[in-house]
């Protein structure tokens, strides 16, 4: 199967991660659409979101995800999570951006 983000996985590509253990690897977009837009994701391939079963991966993708917003200190200064899938995805190999800051909403009350 010739996916980049297997290949990252497998240390077949050089890639400088922001995290990595035997289950999910975290690492900066190529092409960020904001100061801070890392990719999070599953070592195996998932080929979309609705794919996604094993909830022991699923937590530990959370778990990271939420390590991401505090190592990058997002938490006060607004974040996104994205997954695209259903064909909206470049990459067929299930990963979640988490995008920011994009600063905080002012409340319309
Ligand atoms: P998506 O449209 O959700 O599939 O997004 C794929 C993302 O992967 C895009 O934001 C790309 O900029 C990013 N990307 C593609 N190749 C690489 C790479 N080698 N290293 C880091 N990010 C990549
Ligand atoms: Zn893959």
């Amino acid at each position: 199967m010739d996916c980049i983000f297997c290949k990252i996985a497998k240390h077949e590509i050089p890639k400088e991660f922001s995290y990595e253990d035997k289950l999910v690897m975290a690492f900066p977009d190529i092409n960020p659409v904001a100061p801070i837009h890392i990719l999070i994701m599953p070592k195996k391939h998932t080929k979309d979101f609705v794919d996604f079963k094993d909830p022991s991966v699923l937590e530990k993708v959370k778990d990271v995800i939420q390590k991401m917003v505090k190592d990058q200190k997002l938490e006060d200064k607004g974040y996104r999570i994205v997954i695209n899938g259903g064909g909206a995805q470049i990459i067929d190999h299930l990963h979640f951006h988490l995008i920011g800051p994009l600063g905080k909403k002012v409340s319309m009350e």
